[in-house]
């Protein structure tokens, strides 16, 4: 049977590519944005992604076999802390039972290469506190300076990120048999990026920041395909990854080496735990 999908931001962008990738291949697609959307809602605030919720899974006729949350803001205002972290984690929490009926539910979500970039841990906490209030306190406090507006889009993508990787081993998810991962894109091409791009010294700026050595710059159906993939039945066993598809901006700026944290886990149990087997 046709499987049914809930996609956030259908409207635009990465989103909308993802929408038509699906559609192509028969499957049923709930489009969820502010417009051009079969259920057109705000998921800036606590009450537009309730009302979505209930109106996506009730489009999708009450069980939901994939949520794919790409609606994004990359502004530096609180309004971005809002959409990008609670319209991601409010909405699936919120669509989570209707998952759940699924015989092969699953969850992907893009966040993006900036949460690698220099953040506010302020305010990653306070997401990750899951205190809307206290959260957006603080974003509105970063967003008054120009010397630290622009932290609040990485801030809300490493926190969202961390959030996957939270939850993704927990009872909710992956207990509950659903397979819960994100994407980091770098620079792709959509209105989020043309005006960035529309200018050559716009390009530079942004390229001193996301190094993309493969293939530069990419197009929305890069990620699409991703998100198709994560989202379908044949990934059974990816649990609450980032998958950096970004021309090589990860490998870039993190190196060789993402995996020293275990040297010098000297003191923790998973340090005991390497001693008793070297025993
Ligand atoms: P886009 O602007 O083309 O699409 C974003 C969509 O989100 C729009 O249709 C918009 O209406 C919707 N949206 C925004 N606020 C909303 C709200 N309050 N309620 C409901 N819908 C809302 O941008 P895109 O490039 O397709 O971005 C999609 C996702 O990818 C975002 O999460 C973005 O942060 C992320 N991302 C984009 C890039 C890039 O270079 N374009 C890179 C990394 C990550």
């Amino acid at each position: 049977m046709a499987r049914t999908y809930v996609i956030t931001g259908a409207g635009s962008g990465i989103g909308k590519a993802t929408a038509e990738r699906l559609l192509a291949q028969g499957a049923t697609v709930v489009g969820v944005d502010l417009k051009n959307a079969d259920v057109t809602a705000d998921l800036s605030a606590p009450e537009g992604r309730r009302d979505a919720a209930d109106a996506a899974v009730d489009a999708a006729g009450g069980s939901v076999d994939a949520v794919i949350a790409c609606a994004g803001l990359s502004g530096p205002t609180a309004l971005t802390a809002a959409v990008n972290y609670f319209g991601v984690t409010e909405l699936l929490d919120r669509i989570r039972p209707a998952l759940a009926r699924s015989e092969a539910p699953r969850a992907a979500v893009v966040s993006s290469m900036a949460s690698l970039q220099p953040n506010a841990p302020k305010l990653v906490d306070a997401l990750l506190a899951d205190d809307e209030e206290a959260a957006l306190a603080v974003a509105e406090g970063l967003a008054a300076d120009a010397e630290t507006a622009n932290l609040i889009y990485p801030s809300s993508k490493r926190a969202l990120s961390r959030w996957v990787r939270r939850e993704a081993a927990g009872a909710d998810w992956a207990g509950a048999g659903i397979p819960l991962n994100a994407v980091a894109p770098g620079i792709v091409i959509t209105p989020m990026t043309a005006d960035l791009l529309a200018t050559p010294e716009g390009a530079a700026a942004v390229d001193a920041v996301v190094p993309m050595p493969l293939n530069g710059h990419q197009p929305p159906e890069s990620i699409a395909d991703l998100l198709v993939w994560l989202s379908g039945e044949q990934n059974s066993h990816m649990c609450g990854q980032t998958l950096y598809c970004d021309g090589g901006s990860d490998v870039v700026l993190r190196g060789d080496d993402v995996w020293s944290f275990a040297d010098e886990a000297v003191g923790t149990a998973l340090a005991e735990a390497y001693a008793k087997l070297r025993a």
